[in-house]
């Protein structure tokens, strides 16, 4: 868990350009964007992927969702439309191995969700 890039980032041992923060969530631009707006969402809490959500998480899980709704909303989005993807686990792509939202948005996304 130490050298979780993500942990770093919530810790400020790591820059990054945080957009939202609360005490159990945390919000900041993508450092390579897929789209002209690209923020990550991720929970405080140090869980792996969406295979490792528990039931206890679910409170946190949920709020994200309303988090992303109010980043939409400050980044101008909200009416036009975004997208919002998780990668989970190596079929899906995951990269960094703390769960985080992709909140993407600012042009007409392509129509494929699968590359
Ligand atoms: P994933 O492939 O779903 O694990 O996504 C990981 C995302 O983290 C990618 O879109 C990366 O561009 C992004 N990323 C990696 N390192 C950083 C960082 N230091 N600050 C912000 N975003 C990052
Ligand atoms: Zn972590």
């Amino acid at each position: 868990m130490n050298d979780c890039l993500f942990c770093k980032i919530i810790k400020k041992e790591m820059p990054s350009n945080i957009v939202y923060e609360d005490e159990e969530i945390i919000a900041f631009k993508d450092i390579n964007p897929a789209a002209p707006i690209h923020i990550l969402v991720i929970p405080k809490k140090h869980i792996e992927k969406v295979t490792d959500i528990n039931t206890e998480d679910e409170a946190v899980v949920g709020k994200i969702y309303t988090v992303i709704n109010k980043i939409a909303k400050e980044q101008g989005i909200y009416e036009k439309g975004f997208r919002v993807i998780i990668n989970c686990g190596e079929d899906g792509g995951q990269q960094v191995k703390h769960l985080h939202f992709h909140l993407l948005g600012g042009k007409k996304l392509g129509p494929k969700i699968v590359g």
